[in-house]
């Protein structure tokens, strides 16, 4: 759920909303889709703290982070152990 800044008040931190202070974003945020623009400050319109999203790597909600899967598919084990055999 995204926040609505419509009720925001500018503080020393960032904004207020509904008692949550939202601190500004992160320089690895910007391109993010999630970011709202406020009383000439970006926030995150989905976590109050973009830093701490950060601090262990990409953020989870970043839209503009592309991760890369292994897509190799599911493995039957049966199979693969039947192929193994025929190899021998
Ligand atoms: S979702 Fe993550 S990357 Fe996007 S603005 Fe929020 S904290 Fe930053």
């Amino acid at each position: 759920m995204a926040v609505d800044f419509n009720n925001a008040v500018k503080t020393d931190e960032g904004a207020l909303v509904n008692g949550i202070v939202m601190n500004p974003i992160v320089e690895q945020c910007e391109g993010c889709g999630r970011i709202e623009a406020f009383a000439d400050s970006k926030f995150c319109g989905t976590y109050p703290q973009p830093a701490a999203k950060w601090r262990l790597g990409n953020c989870n909600f970043a839209t503009h982070v592309k991760t890369e899967t292994k897509a190799k598919g599911k493995v039957n084990p049966l199979k693969a152990s039947k192929r193994a055999a025929k190899k021998k």
